[in-house]
């Protein structure tokens, strides 16, 4: 241990801050997910799923930070990025469908079904550099009215999608998780990282991430399990500029290597859902926690964009 982390390779000690503490940003939430980065203007979105509200923290010039309701109701939303234009992309558990909100306020549909049912409740979501919308449908949006409204699915799994929004079409490219949940591109998008967290109400659920190359940027192939994380799920993960997966976990956050070696865990004392990075250098990581907002400074940048 080694203040706020823990070192399991010491390679590992040339990506975090010694003197960067955890700090905790706002809390108050019942279940928060979903975080994406706004450096236009200078703010962090999120969601409080059981409490179906999105919000919004911004820095403000007092450094204590400032938190104000985005939308409420908000179709119990979870997982955000942001397309390559810059709109936001949202999942919504309770409208069970995938949204993206245009500049001037508007909320579009780009997808609600597959083949004419029904989604379970899309989870998280990333935005390729070709406009494509990857997304993944497990059913916990479903299976209470905690985070959504239960309900019985439609479809016959949990899968994972590929949606092209120029032309609408929509294609299943994983179909043989319990429940896929997180998912991120590596910096390049040769890999797409998917975890598995099993299936609710089940003993010993999955709780690892796979790595699938893709091929013509519009199929996967392979999925070999990358990690698995212990303890806890891997729910939401984002990487840094080399390549490294950022994960959630349950004692924290992990971070894995390109081959899937654990180099480290910065110690959260909430479970951890969701994590992106942030800030004006891009080397802020922010981490939804159950019912806080952490973030902890890394001397390390995040690939997403923008
Ligand atoms: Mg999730």
């Amino acid at each position: 241990m080694e203040g706020d982390y823990e070192i399991v390779d010491n390679r590992f000690l040339r990506y975090i801050l010694g003197n960067a503490a955890l700090e905790r940003l706002a809390t108050g939430f019942r279940w928060s997910e979903g975080p994406v980065w706004f450096a236009d203007l200078n703010c962090l979105l999120f969601s409080d799923i059981p409490n179906d509200r999105i919000l919004r923290w911004s820095p403000d010039v007092d450094h204590g930070g400032s938190l104000s309701v985005f939308r409420q109701p908000a179709n119990h939303s979870n997982g955000h990025t942001r397309d390559r234009e810059g709109r936001l992309v949202s999942c919504e558990h309770g409208a069970r469908r995938v949204t993206r909100t245009e500049v001037d306020g508007r909320i579009t549909v780009l997808a609600d079904s597959y083949r004419g049912r029904r989604f379970n409740s899309p989870n998280d979501v990333v935005v390729k550099s070709d406009g494509t919308v990857w997304f993944t449908d497990p059913h916990y949006g479903i299976v209470s009215s905690y985070e959504g409204y239960q309900s019985e699915p439609e479809l016959d799994g949990c899968w994972v999608y590929r949606l092209d929004p120029a032309d609408g079409s929509l294609s299943v490219v994983a179909d043989d998780f319990d429940c896929p949940n997180g998912l991120a591109f590596s910096p390049d998008e040769s890999r797409l990282y998917i975890s598995d967290t099993g299936l609710f109400g089940t003993p010993d659920r999955k709780h690892h991430m796979r790595v699938f190359d893709v091929v013509d940027g519009r199929r996967l192939r392979g999925g070999a399990v990358f990690a698995e994380i212990e303890p806890g799920k891997s729910d939401g993960f984002r990487c840094d500029t080399d390549g490294n997966v950022w994960t959630s976990a349950g004692d924290g956050v992990h971070c894995f290597d390109p081959d899937g070696n654990l180099l480290g865990k910065i110690r959260v004392p909430e479970r951890v859902a969701n994590v992106t990075f942030g800030g004006q250098r891009r080397n802020r990581l922010f981490i939804c926690a159950t019912t806080s907002l952490y973030a902890i400074f890394l001397n390390r940048r995040g690939a997403q964009t923008p």
